[in-house]
């Protein structure tokens, strides 16, 4: 199964995807995790992506989507995946969509997480004073909650006209949006 986890910073995508693939036994992939450890390794793609992921910018397509089309083709993906934080952009979409094509498979669904902004950005200050993450501070939540906006929140149309987006309301407990996760996603 195919699954792409879509939604603003904060929404728990990354949560769910961590509970799901347990059940499924399919793999996570979060280009957020994979940039934050290139940047933690120090390595060229960290040094190139540090300063956009400080200011709570996207990094440039072109990086993102070459991350993608490597991972997705690593052995481990063959059973499944849930893609979290990407695609991020309706370039990264078409990139995808060419990518899937060319490996003969399709996304099943896209979860569309929904949660109030004032929800997101409690959600998000707690995160910074527990795990200090370094976009997470006032300036940057801001910025990253307006490129969903701008750049990320025109997916679900395209998602909505390829019939595959499943809306779930991402409020409650981390079990109960579990269990509204497998519902749309009938797994
Ligand atoms: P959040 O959803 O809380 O912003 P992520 O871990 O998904 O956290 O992303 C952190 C940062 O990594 C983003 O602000 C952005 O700079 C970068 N990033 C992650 N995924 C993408 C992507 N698909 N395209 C561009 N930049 C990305």
């Amino acid at each position: 199964m195919q699954l792409i986890f879509l939604g603003p910073p904060g929404a728990g995508k990354g949560t769910q995807a961590k509970i799901f693939l347990e059940r499924a036994g399919i793999v996570q992939i979060s280009t957020g995790d994979i940039l934050r450890e290139a940047v933690g390794k120090g390595t060229d793609l960290g040094k190139q992506a540090k300063s956009f992921m400080d200011k709570g910018e996207l990094v440039p397509d072109s990086v993102v989507i070459g991350i993608i089309e490597q991972r997705i083709q690593e052995p481990d993906c063959k059973k499944g995946f849930v893609l979290d934080g990407f695609p991020r952009t309706i370039e990264q979409a078409k990139a995808l969509d060419g990518i899937l094509a060319k490996l003969g498979i399709q996304m099943d669904h896209v979860v569309n997480f929904e949660v109030p902004d004032e929800e997101l950005v409690k959600r998000l200050l707690g995160r910074a004073a527990q795990e200090g993450r370094s976009d997470d501070n006032p300036e940057s939540i801001k910025n990253r909650l307006q490129v969903f906006k701008d750049k990320t929140q025109p997916l679900i149309s395209y998602y909505e006209e390829k019939k595959i987006l499943r809306h779930i309301v991402g409020t409650g407990s981390t079990t109960e949006i579990a269990d509204k996760v497998k519902a749309v996603v009938g797994a």
